[in-house]
Protein backbone atom coordinates (compact mmCIF):
# COMPACT_ATOMS: atom_id res chain seq x y z
CA UNK A 1 0.00 0.00 0.00
CA UNK A 2 1.34 3.44 -0.54
CA UNK A 3 1.04 5.42 2.22
CA UNK A 4 2.50 8.76 3.05
CA UNK A 5 6.40 7.96 3.35
CA UNK A 6 9.45 9.30 2.99
CA UNK A 7 11.39 6.71 1.29
CA UNK A 8 11.97 7.37 -2.33
CA UNK A 9 9.09 6.06 -4.52
CA UNK A 10 9.85 2.89 -6.61
CA UNK A 11 9.43 3.33 -10.62
CA UNK A 12 8.18 -0.46 -10.52
CA UNK A 13 5.48 -0.16 -8.23
CA UNK A 14 2.10 -1.61 -9.97
CA UNK A 15 -0.49 0.35 -11.35
CA UNK A 16 -3.76 -0.59 -12.05
CA UNK A 17 -4.60 0.21 -15.62
CA UNK A 18 -8.57 0.65 -16.95
CA UNK A 19 -9.80 1.01 -20.24
CA UNK A 20 -12.14 3.73 -21.84
CA UNK A 21 -15.11 1.73 -20.29
CA UNK A 22 -13.16 1.64 -16.70
CA UNK A 23 -12.43 -1.77 -16.18
CA UNK A 24 -9.19 -3.53 -15.49
CA UNK A 25 -7.43 -4.47 -18.32
CA UNK A 26 -4.15 -4.40 -17.33
CA UNK A 27 -0.83 -3.94 -14.55
CA UNK A 28 1.83 -1.41 -15.45
CA UNK A 29 4.57 -0.18 -13.14
CA UNK A 30 4.92 3.23 -12.48
CA UNK A 31 7.30 4.33 -14.83
CA UNK A 32 5.34 2.57 -18.07
CA UNK A 33 2.22 4.61 -16.31
CA UNK A 34 3.81 8.13 -15.88
CA UNK A 35 4.68 7.94 -20.07
CA UNK A 36 1.23 6.51 -20.99
CA UNK A 37 -0.04 10.12 -19.48
CA UNK A 38 2.70 12.26 -20.06
CA UNK A 39 1.57 11.37 -23.42
CA UNK A 40 -1.59 11.77 -23.32
CA UNK A 41 -3.17 8.67 -23.59
CA UNK A 42 -3.92 7.94 -20.14
CA UNK A 43 -5.52 10.17 -17.11
CA UNK A 44 -4.79 9.49 -13.62
CA UNK A 45 -7.24 8.31 -11.57
CA UNK A 46 -7.39 9.70 -8.35
CA UNK A 47 -7.15 6.68 -4.96
CA UNK A 48 -9.44 8.61 -2.90
CA UNK A 49 -11.94 10.67 -5.12
CA UNK A 50 -11.89 8.64 -8.79
CA UNK A 51 -11.85 11.68 -10.50
CA UNK A 52 -9.46 11.90 -13.22
CA UNK A 53 -6.42 14.22 -14.23
CA UNK A 54 -4.15 14.86 -17.06
CA UNK A 55 -0.62 15.26 -16.60
CA UNK A 56 -0.75 18.85 -15.98
CA UNK A 57 -3.25 18.96 -13.83
CA UNK A 58 -1.58 16.07 -11.82
CA UNK A 59 1.58 17.79 -11.53
CA UNK A 60 -0.05 20.66 -10.04
CA UNK A 61 -2.48 18.91 -7.50
CA UNK A 62 0.86 16.75 -6.45
CA UNK A 63 1.90 20.18 -4.96
CA UNK A 64 2.22 19.06 -0.98
CA UNK A 65 -0.68 16.81 -1.86
CA UNK A 66 -0.70 13.61 -0.52
CA UNK A 67 1.58 10.51 -1.58
CA UNK A 68 5.25 9.68 -3.06
CA UNK A 69 5.75 11.93 -5.40
CA UNK A 70 8.55 11.47 -7.86
CA UNK A 71 11.15 14.03 -8.42
CA UNK A 72 12.35 15.67 -11.61
CA UNK A 73 13.76 18.80 -12.34
CA UNK A 74 11.83 21.15 -10.84
CA UNK A 75 8.79 19.26 -10.26
CA UNK A 76 7.45 16.14 -8.60
CA UNK A 77 4.31 13.99 -9.49
CA UNK A 78 2.63 11.81 -7.60
CA UNK A 79 2.90 8.60 -7.79
CA UNK A 80 -0.39 7.06 -9.53
CA UNK A 81 -2.16 3.70 -8.31
CA UNK A 82 -4.80 4.02 -11.02
CA UNK A 83 -4.95 5.14 -14.70
CA UNK A 84 -7.08 5.18 -17.01
CA UNK A 85 -7.04 4.74 -21.00
CA UNK A 86 -7.91 7.58 -22.86
CA UNK A 87 -7.22 6.38 -26.54
CA UNK A 88 -7.77 3.14 -27.17
CA UNK A 89 -9.22 0.35 -25.05
CA UNK A 90 -5.81 -1.85 -24.02
CA UNK A 91 -4.05 -3.92 -25.82
CA UNK A 92 -6.08 -7.04 -25.08
CA UNK A 93 -8.56 -6.16 -27.18
CA UNK A 94 -6.46 -6.92 -29.81
CA UNK A 95 -6.48 -9.85 -29.33
CA UNK A 96 -5.27 -12.52 -26.75
CA UNK A 97 -2.53 -14.57 -27.46
CA UNK A 98 -3.42 -17.95 -27.83
CA UNK A 99 -0.65 -19.78 -25.82
CA UNK A 100 -0.55 -23.09 -23.30
CA UNK A 101 -1.16 -20.69 -20.37
CA UNK A 102 -3.41 -18.66 -22.03
CA UNK A 103 -5.78 -21.46 -22.84
CA UNK A 104 -4.90 -23.24 -18.80
CA UNK A 105 -5.87 -20.15 -17.49
CA UNK A 106 -9.61 -19.58 -19.93
CA UNK A 107 -10.27 -23.14 -18.76
CA UNK A 108 -9.09 -22.43 -15.17
CA UNK A 109 -6.74 -25.39 -15.36
CA UNK A 110 -9.91 -27.94 -15.46
CA UNK A 111 -9.58 -30.65 -17.80
CA UNK A 112 -12.29 -30.34 -20.63
CA UNK A 113 -13.72 -33.68 -20.92
CA UNK A 114 -13.21 -35.36 -16.80
CA UNK A 115 -13.90 -31.82 -15.16
CA UNK A 116 -10.48 -31.89 -12.61
CA UNK A 117 -8.74 -29.77 -11.72
CA UNK A 118 -5.13 -30.11 -12.01
CA UNK A 119 -1.75 -28.26 -12.37
CA UNK A 120 -0.23 -26.80 -15.05
CA UNK A 121 2.27 -29.79 -15.50
CA UNK A 122 -0.44 -32.64 -15.79
CA UNK A 123 -2.85 -30.95 -18.64
CA UNK A 124 -1.71 -31.14 -22.06
CA UNK A 125 -3.78 -28.53 -24.85
CA UNK A 126 -6.09 -30.74 -27.16
CA UNK A 127 -7.61 -30.15 -30.55
CA UNK A 128 -11.43 -30.87 -30.43
CA UNK A 129 -11.52 -31.77 -34.23
CA UNK A 130 -7.79 -33.04 -34.64
CA UNK A 131 -5.68 -31.48 -36.78
CA UNK A 132 -5.76 -34.10 -38.63
CA UNK A 133 -9.26 -33.92 -39.64
CA UNK A 134 -8.70 -30.34 -40.64
CA UNK A 135 -9.12 -28.78 -36.82
CA UNK A 136 -7.56 -25.12 -36.30
CA UNK A 137 -5.33 -24.19 -33.57
CA UNK A 138 -7.87 -21.38 -32.50
CA UNK A 139 -9.66 -20.69 -29.10
CA UNK A 140 -12.53 -22.26 -29.99
CA UNK A 141 -10.93 -25.55 -31.13
CA UNK A 142 -8.40 -25.84 -28.17
CA UNK A 143 -8.91 -27.11 -24.75
CA UNK A 144 -7.25 -28.14 -21.84
CA UNK A 145 -7.28 -32.20 -21.20
CA UNK A 146 -5.50 -34.21 -18.91
CA UNK A 147 -3.04 -36.55 -20.58
CA UNK A 148 -5.60 -39.99 -19.71
CA UNK A 149 -8.50 -37.89 -21.84
CA UNK A 150 -6.46 -36.86 -24.08
CA UNK A 151 -5.01 -40.57 -24.85
CA UNK A 152 -7.98 -41.83 -24.68
CA UNK A 153 -9.65 -39.26 -27.03
CA UNK A 154 -6.90 -39.71 -29.84
CA UNK A 155 -7.49 -38.62 -33.24
CA UNK A 156 -10.95 -38.54 -32.84
CA UNK A 157 -13.59 -36.04 -32.87
CA UNK A 158 -15.51 -35.55 -28.91
CA UNK A 159 -19.18 -37.32 -30.47
CA UNK A 160 -16.75 -40.38 -32.02
CA UNK A 161 -14.47 -40.66 -28.93
CA UNK A 162 -18.28 -40.58 -26.52
CA UNK A 163 -16.60 -37.79 -24.68
CA UNK A 164 -18.39 -34.76 -23.92
CA UNK A 165 -16.86 -31.10 -22.85
CA UNK A 166 -17.77 -29.66 -19.94
CA UNK A 167 -17.81 -26.43 -21.77
CA UNK A 168 -18.04 -25.08 -25.24
CA UNK A 169 -14.29 -23.03 -26.33
CA UNK A 170 -14.25 -19.51 -26.79
CA UNK A 171 -12.10 -16.75 -27.08
CA UNK A 172 -11.87 -15.61 -23.77
CA UNK A 173 -13.12 -11.80 -23.48
CA UNK A 174 -10.65 -9.45 -23.01
CA UNK A 175 -11.47 -8.52 -19.60
CA UNK A 176 -11.38 -11.90 -18.12
CA UNK A 177 -8.26 -12.43 -19.57
CA UNK A 178 -5.92 -10.30 -17.67
CA UNK A 179 -4.84 -12.22 -15.19
CA UNK A 180 -2.17 -10.93 -12.64
CA UNK A 181 -0.28 -11.94 -9.67
CA UNK A 182 0.97 -9.47 -7.34
CA UNK A 183 1.60 -10.90 -4.68
CA UNK A 184 0.30 -8.70 -1.90
CA UNK A 185 1.33 -5.72 -3.79
CA UNK A 186 -2.24 -4.29 -4.87
CA UNK A 187 -3.48 -1.36 -3.76
CA UNK A 188 -6.90 -0.57 -1.47
CA UNK A 189 -7.75 1.82 -4.33
CA UNK A 190 -8.14 -1.03 -6.85
CA UNK A 191 -10.90 -2.62 -4.96
CA UNK A 192 -13.54 -1.47 -7.28
CA UNK A 193 -12.77 -1.54 -10.39
CA UNK A 194 -11.30 -5.08 -9.78
CA UNK A 195 -14.53 -6.31 -7.95
CA UNK A 196 -16.70 -5.75 -10.90
CA UNK A 197 -14.21 -7.46 -13.43
CA UNK A 198 -16.00 -10.33 -15.19
CA UNK A 199 -14.24 -13.50 -14.23
CA UNK A 200 -12.35 -12.13 -11.36
CA UNK A 201 -10.00 -10.98 -14.04
CA UNK A 202 -7.31 -9.28 -11.73
CA UNK A 203 -6.13 -11.59 -9.10
CA UNK A 204 -4.50 -9.87 -6.24
CA UNK A 205 -3.01 -13.03 -4.30
ZN1 LIG B 1 -9.39 -35.51 -18.13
Amino acid sequence: MLTKRTGRPRLDEPVLVLNRSWLAVNVANVRRAVCLVALGHACVVDPDHFSTHSFEDWLQLSVGGNGDCLHALKCSFRVPEIIVLTRYNGRQTRGLKLSRRNVLERDEHICQYCGKHLDSASLTLDHVVPRSRGGQTVWENVVAACTRCNDRKGDRTPDEAEMELVRTPRRPRWASSVTVRLAGRGKPSWQRFLDGTPGGGVIVA
